[in-house]
């Protein structure tokens, strides 16, 4: 008999069918497709042994313990449902379904509220990291009932990522909390990526380094401040060269970026949410713009313009890029754990602010020791927003110069930095003791009748001298 069940042998799920047997749990894997099932184990080499080949649902949950975890790492949407649908006459009490793909959080609320009554549990449970993550631990955010985990933990926290030996592994929440904070997560991730690309085509067209400069550039960064998985393997992307055509890699594949969806999520929810997460937002918007190939390439010819691009060296402007990198950082985290800290509220999860960005240090892609110093900052537990704690205080208060004027260079070139720009607004906006929501406010009560508060006097609804009672 297996302690673990998985169903979906794809990228994911064949990497943690591996993990799971790497650390001595036994696990019965299936398939949609069987010859892919046989495969796997056939190729497993010394995992094998611990690893089960069931061609059918049914043979599944006969081979394994009670009660039974089974996690589900398919394609997300309707064949989650349908997987689902198929398990639950098969299943018994305490039996535990968990869902470990990229699921919607609202999807999971509404699966979890479908399961609250029947005897079978159901778990939302973020991953990533990932094929290597899943293979070799990956960052696991859990969701669901909190008297379920238990359950979950051991097996769950032997396969997840460790930093400084601390399994980033926790249940951060009850029904889809744990997908919500992937979803933030990957976010984050956009907005970081977009970021880093930003930075290397001013370089780029600024500067005129090569990819290979750029990326030697970046390796530097790598063991100072801005120290990241997505940093590094940036470095790495950008030595890289095609062994077809002896050109730099980074020149050979197409400037169209994809996108699966979640950041596009977490901008919508942040905008539903009113905590506007502007850099992700811009993150998703400039992949957006990427895929309008056969348009921009029509566009081109029509603007020829004649910029005021000083060509710049490397050498000089690389200190303050990497600062101005720095600062849109800080603001795009503060955004998303911001966007966090509201939904916490919103459904009363009491998300663990300290415990996520802890769980983020390791083994997935925004891994990185910043997030160590976010977990301290919001440790304490009262931090209102990432940018009013001590040590990014310091942060911004160093760099935020450098974003302005390396922002104003790539205005000057050419070069859109969606992503930086609006880290920037966000963080002017947010220090800001007055902003021109007064004139919005007048602006709404002339042509609305919406009301305004006064500075000077308590209550909501007063009105402006407009002298008209115009409804457009
Ligand atoms: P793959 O496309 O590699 O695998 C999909 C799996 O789902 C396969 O086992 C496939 O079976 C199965 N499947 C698809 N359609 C059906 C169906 N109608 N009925 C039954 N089974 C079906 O995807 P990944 O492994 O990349 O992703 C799995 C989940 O993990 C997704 O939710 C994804 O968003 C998420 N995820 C992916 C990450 C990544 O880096 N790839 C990172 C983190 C999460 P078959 O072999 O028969 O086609």
């Amino acid at each position: 008999m297996a302690q673990v069940g998985l169903i979906g042998l794809g990228v994911m799920g064949a990497s943690l069918a591996l993990n799971i047997a790497d650390n001595k749990y036994s696990v019965a894997v299936y398939n949609r497709t069987a010859a892919i099932t046989h495969d796997f184990v056939a190729n497993a080499g010394e995992l094998q042994s611990r690893l089960t080949a069931c061609e059918t649902l049914q043979s599944l949950v006969e081979n394994l313990d009670r009660p039974r975890m089974i996690v589900l790492m398919v394609t997300a949407g309707e064949v989650v449902d349908a997987q689902i649908d198929a398990l639950l006459p098969l299943l018994e009490d305490g039996d535990i379904i968990v869902d470990a793909g990229n699921a919607n959080y609202l999807d999971t609320r509404r699966r979890n509220e479908r399961l609250a009554g029947s005897p079978v549990h159901f778990v939302g449970m973020g991953v990533s990291g990932g094929e290597e993550g899943a293979r070799f631990g990956p960052a696991i955010m859990v969701g669901g009932d909190a008297a379920v985990y238990p359950q979950l933990e051991p097996v769950l926290k032997a396969i997840a990522a460790r930093y400084n030996d601390a399994p980033c592994c926790a249940h951060v929440g009850p029904d889809g909390a744990g997908h919500f904070v992937k979803t933030m997560h990957n976010g984050i991730e956009y907005a970081d990526m977009q970021m880093i690309a930003e930075i290397y085509e001013l370089m780029r067209t600024v500067t005129g380094a090569t990819p290979a400069q750029i990326g030697a550039t970046f390796a530097e960064w790598n063991s100072g401040a801005l120290d990241s998985y997505l940093i590094e393997i940036t470095a790495e992307v950008l030595g890289a060269v095609d062994p077809d055509s002896g050109q730099p890699m980074v020149d050979v594949i197409l400037d169209r970026a994809g996108q699966k969806g979640t950041g596009g999520w977490a901008s919508i929810e942040s905008i539903a949410m009113g905590a506007p997460a502007t850099t992700l937002i811009e993150a998703v918007g400039a992949r957006a713009v990427s895929s309008l190939l056969t348009e921009r390439l029509q566009a081109a010819p029509l603007y020829p313009l004649a910029l005021d691009s000083e060509a710049q060296s490397i050498e000089t402007l690389k200190p303050q890029l990497e600062k101005a990198l720095l600062a849109g950082k800080v603001c795009a985290y503060a955004q998303g754990f911001a966007v966090l800290q509201v939904a916490s509220k919103d459904y009363q999860w009491q998300l663990p602010m300290a415990e996520i960005a802890r769980i983020w240090r390791a083994g997935c892609i925004i891994r990185s020791s910043f997030l160590d110093d976010i977990a301290s900052a919001f440790a304490p537990g009262d931090l209102p927003n990432l940018l009013q704690a001590k040590h990014f205080v310091a942060i911004m208060s160093n760099s935020h110069q450098s974003l302005r004027e390396v922002l104003s260079i790539a205005i000057k070139a050419g070069v859109p930095m969606p992503a930086l720009s609006s880290a920037l607004a966000y963080f002017d906006g947010y220090r800001r003791e007055r902003t021109s929501a007064s004139l919005i406010q007048a602006q709404r009560d002339f042509f609305g009748a919406h009301g305004f508060e006064r500075r000077d006097r308590e209550g909501r609804d007063f009105h402006g001298p407009w002298g008209m009672d115009y409804d457009g």
